[in-house]
């Protein structure tokens, strides 16, 4: 394979485990330059995004390079401005994880200006509403506190409200409804809604040019934070510090503090004990799944809005089939939407089997090595956390290589990746982990009986 094609393969690798909006805020500009013995060097467009990239990513871009090919110890990123004549095509982009602001996105201003000061605040999406956010068991709890949060005039119910669950179910949602209500009922108040990444490329940002003062002014006065996805900032030492600082001022003001994330407190790995034990001081409220009903009342509410032409036995055929996320699910009726659109038929089971066929597989069978590590970890009674942890007595372990072996069973995940899921494991850990289970399974019939169990629920 050419050097080309070994980036090419790492930056696709890098693109999934990162996401497509990480990647392309910081990881998209970088370009191979060259090879010298052990050492690759490449080459980013600026300074920050340079020093960011060699503080945030450069370990795992090491360790991407050494795995295909071993000779390949350390990597180097040099500052390599654009070619002026050819800059547009590759032009950094700036967006951030939300997209959906359109970030004031010249490299140039960013690293050379002292005062780039878009506000601070991410929009909010004008369909994120309460009124459009449906009701069931899997999400009710957190949708009464996000509304009791929201309807507070005078009062701080709960600090925080911390809202986790899985992606595409809603957290996101509820925080945008609880701004639109806040901002319809108390004009006043000043809410402040953005992700955690933004909040730690802020401060950064802040730190970088000694402006430390303003943000923490900036933060501090107001009414209502809302910091979406906070497992961000899990390892992230020095903007974890920043943000127990402001989130300890506001509660002390008795100003409102929400926070999502997708994982419990608790199971907040690489986040300090004091700060994951502040998180759950308030409510803490979890989405769960969703279940049939929920997604049929989703897409029965998204026709009702949209004033959609399909017929039930559609919609109950997607509740039925699309059972991932919500995301997913408003992704699939746009998409059969549009393809009767295009040809300009009514919308058939037939053709919505045909054009959602890869989603439809997908759901299948789509166990994730998450829910295979909750399943289990519930099942023996331990911690998630422990899953990852590097706990090695045998209560924890052999659990753990249990949800190794499920997982290697009932997923297409590769045993470095398996192992990656458990820890940062080495893949031979995890063969070590099939081989004893399987070994054990001969001997233990109740733990053979507890796998086959567990197989069951999961299928
Ligand atoms: P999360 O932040 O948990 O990953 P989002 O809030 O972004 O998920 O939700 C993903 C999509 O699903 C959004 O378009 C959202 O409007 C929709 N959605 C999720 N839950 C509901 C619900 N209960 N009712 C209506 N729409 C929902
Ligand atoms: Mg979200």
């Amino acid at each position: 394979m050419t050097r080309n094609a070994q980036w090419e393969q790492i930056r696709e690798q890098l693109r999934s485990e990162y996401g497509a909006a990480t990647f392309n805020s910081w990881l998209k500009n970088i370009e191979l330059d060259k090879i010298d013995g052990n050492m690759v060097s490449m080459t980013l467009p600026t300074r920050f995004l340079r020093d960011w990239v060699l503080n945030n990513y450069a370990n795992r871009i090491r360790q991407l390079w050494s795995a295909i090919d071993q000779s390949v110890t350390a990597v180097d990123i040099r500052v390599k401005p654009l070619d002026k004549k050819n800059g547009a095509a590759s032009k950094p982009s700036f967006g951030l994880a939300d997209t959906s602001e359109p970030f004031k996105s010249k490299t140039a201003t960013i690293a050379e200006s002292a005062h780039p000061d878009p506000s601070l605040m991410a929009p909010l999406d004008p369909r994120f509403t309460f009124e459009n956010f449906v009701v069931g068991k899997s999400n009710e709890l957190a949708h009464a506190a996000a509304r009791r949060v929201a309807e507070a005039k005078d009062s701080v119910p709960f600090n925080p409200l911390y809202l986790y669950g899985g992606v595409g179910l809603g957290k996101t949602h509820l925080m945008h409804a609880i701004g639109h209500a806040i901002a319809a009922n108390s004009p006043e108040k000043k809410v402040l809604y953005l992700s955690a990444e933004k909040f730690m490329y802020r401060f950064i940002r802040a730190l970088r040019f000694k402006d430390t003062m303003n943000f923490k002014d900036q933060f501090r006065s107001v009414d209502v934070l809302m910091i979406d996805d906070v497992q961000f900032i899990a390892g992230k030492d020095s903007t974890q510090e920043e943000f127990f600082h402001t989130f300890n001022a506001l509660v002390d003001q008795n100003h409102q503090i929400i926070i999502s994330g997708d994982r419990s407190p608790t199971d907040l790995e690489g986040m300090e004990e004091r700060m994951r034990s502040r998180l759950g001081w308030g409510l803490v409220a979890d989405i769960h799944p969703t279940d049939y009903e929920l997604r049929l009342g989703i897409l029965q509410s998204k026709v009702e809005q949209g004033k959609l032409e399909i017929e039930p036995r559609i919609l109950e055929f997607l509740a039925h089939r699309i059972t991932s996320n919500v995301r997913e699910l408003e992704g699939a009726l746009n998409r059969v939407l549009a393809y009767s659109d295009l040809v300009g038929r009514a919308v058939t089971l037939e053709s919505t089997q045909e054009v959602l066929r890869d989603l439809l597989r997908a759901n299948d069978r789509r166990i994730t090595i998450e829910e295979i590590q909750k399943k289990v970890a519930e099942h023996f009674n331990i911690r998630m956390s422990d899953m990852h942890s590097a706990r090695r007595a045998r209560a924890v372990a052999r659990p753990r290589q249990v949800a190794m072996y499920l997982a290697k069973h009932l997923t297409s995940r590769s045993l470095p990746e398996i192992g990656r899921k458990f820890g940062g494991r080495d893949h031979t850990t995890v063969m070590h982990a099939l081989k004893k289970i399987d070994e054990l399974r001969q001997e233990d019939i109740a733990l053979s009986e507890d796998i086959d169990l567990l197989m069951r629920m999961l299928e």
